[in-house]
């Protein structure tokens, strides 16, 4: 009798597990980040977490193109078309903040709190908070 090839039935998909908690949404589920080489390969609930117990929607799996998307941003952008067209180009850094601060340094220096400062659910709200009060404006 011929020995049959054996079946990898749970092949390791990673070689470093890192525990932390998602944020894609408030909910803050438990996760194993799973890493191969030093990068994100595979996003999988804490079954230990009190908050999701090992379960992971939809959304917390994709963290991963947080990571890999080929469309993540990676410099900042200028639009160079029409509103809408789509059309921009990489700037760089200091080009961007140098633009940042000649659109906001008039405003601060005259009415700051003419600024509203929105940011959307990031999260890092408590230094946005803390910038826009440096900034001058409650708003
Ligand atoms: S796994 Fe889903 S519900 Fe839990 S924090 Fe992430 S996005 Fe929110």
């Amino acid at each position: 009798m011929t020995e049959q090839p054996r079946l990898k039935l749970s092949p390791k998909v990673s070689d470093e597990i890192r525990k932390t908690t998602c944020y894609m949404c408030a909910c803050r589920c438990g996760i194993n980040v799973h890493l191969t080489d030093g990068r994100v390969s595979y996003i999988e609930g804490n079954r230990d977490h009190p908050v999701n117990k090992g379960v992971l929607c939809a959304k917390g799996s994709a963290g991963i193109m947080q990571h890999t998307s080929p469309a993540r941003l990676r410099a900042p952008l200028r639009r160079v078309g029409p509103r809408g067209s789509g059309e921009f180009e990489e700037i760089s850094w200091e080009e961007a903040l140098e633009t940042a601060r000649g659109w906001l340094a008039p405003l601060r220096e005259t009415a700051p709190e003419k600024l509203a400062f929105f940011t959307g659910r990031d999260q890092s709200q408590s230094f946005t908070g803390w910038w826009a009060q440096a900034f001058g404006t409650p708003n």
